[in-house]
């Protein structure tokens, strides 16, 4: 028998029992009228979380299905890949994957995307796609969304595609007050739901721009998913155990408050700070820029972040995070995104504590 981990780490995260029974429904036919009726229950609360009119789309695929679709449909000329962590620098590789002119904005990790330096790539006229992270989730920052749409908004023709996997939902993100063309997220992070799905939604001005582009592909071509989602259905057959999954979780988003789940994510969040300053750990994010779904924290002590990691989820049952790519053992990251409360989060604080005075 192995023992049930309750898993902080960011991404998959703990997946509720609610959840997991929800996805348990009948299953119904894509084209029949009970999934329409599916997807039109899940989509105005899709819309207030994008804060969008445009219509939104869900996809069976992870989140970087839609990330290598926003390149094949948007960028015609070149982007500009902003890029400050493990996510965000795939993303420059897969649009070479996909054969674009890509140019890379890297700063080093743990900073923010300085938007004056995107105005100075903008200005160059050699681009007219950008991609940004909104919350890269392997150094814990979150980048200044609301200052590089304001630079975007300077070049009309430049199409904004934004990635909110590990933030969506869990602050405002007003998808179009920000004139963010492409919005995505995935399931299994901030939404808590699991692995397998990903959702998205794009502007008028997106859809221009595919149908210029004439190698979109199928899987995740743009204007399929519109034309289908007019009817309320999906190009190809949708993984409707998630949407029933969604269902449930929207009942719980709107049932809570956005308000009441926006102060959550703080609440928890500044309790993760507290520990981390508390033990005398250091931030990997630069203050001013850091995440409120998760922690990067610099291991400044040089403990055996593996043995650490691997102590708390053997005497206490918790799975966390042993930093990401480069920063592996260098750093370590909890999360609090998804269904964690206060009440939650303590039980993981003091294992952290109570394990930390072996170290
Ligand atoms: C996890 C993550 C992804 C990739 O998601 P997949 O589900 O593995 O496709 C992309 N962007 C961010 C910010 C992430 O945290």
């Amino acid at each position: 028998m192995t023992k049930k981990i309750k898993l902080f780490i960011p991404g998959p995260v703990e997946v509720s029992d609610k959840t997991l029974a929800a996805m348990t429904g009948p299953m119904i036919g894509h084209r029949s009228g009970d999934f329409k009726a599916l997807y039109r229950a899940v989509y105005p609360g899709l819309q207030q979380l994008f804060q969008t009119r445009q219509p939104v789309f869900l996809s069976t695929s992870s989140a970087w299905g839609i990330m290598e679709g926003a390149i094949r449909n948007l960028v015609k000329k070149g982007v500009l890949n902003c890029m400050c962590g493990a996510f965000s620098d795939k993303w420059f590789d897969v649009s070479k994957r996909c054969g674009r002119h890509a140019v890379p904005l890297q700063v080093e990790w743990g900073k923010p995307i300085d938007p004056d330096a995107v105005d100075a790539q903008l200005a160059t006229g050699n681009f007219d796609a950008v991609t940004l992270i909104h919350n890269e989730t392997s150094t814990g920052v979150m980048n200044p969304l609301q200052e590089i749409s304001d630079v975007l908004r300077k070049y009309p023709g430049v199409v904004f595609i934004v990635d909110t996997v590990s933030s969506f939902s869990a602050l405002p993100i007003p998808m179009d007050d920000l004139g963010i063309d492409l919005m995505l997220t995935g399931s299994q992070k901030a939404l808590a739901l699991p692995p397998g799905l990903s959702l998205f939604a794009a502007s008028p001005t997106a859809f221009e721009r595919a149908a210029q582009l004439h190698d979109r592909g199928y899987y995740f071509d743009l204007l399929e998913f519109k034309k289908n989602a007019e009817d309320f259905m999906t190009p190809s057959t949708p993984t409707i155990p998630h949407i029933y999954a969604l269902r449930s979780k929207l009942e719980d988003i709107f049932s809570e408050g956005l308000e009441n789940r926006f102060r959550r994510h703080v609440l928890t969040n500044r309790l993760v700070h507290e520990w981390v300053n508390a033990n005398g750990f250091e931030f990997f994010a630069q203050e001013g820029y850091r995440s409120v779904t998760l922690t990067c924290i610099k291991n400044n002590r040089g403990i055996d972040v593996e043995e650490f990691a691997k102590q708390i989820r053997e005497e206490h049952g918790f799975q966390i995070d042993r930093g990401y790519g480069k920063i592996k053992g260098k750093t370590f990251r909890l999360s609090n995104m998804g269904d964690e409360t206060v009440e939650t989060m303590n039980p993981l604080l003091e294992a952290l504590t109570e394990t930390l005075k072996t170290f």
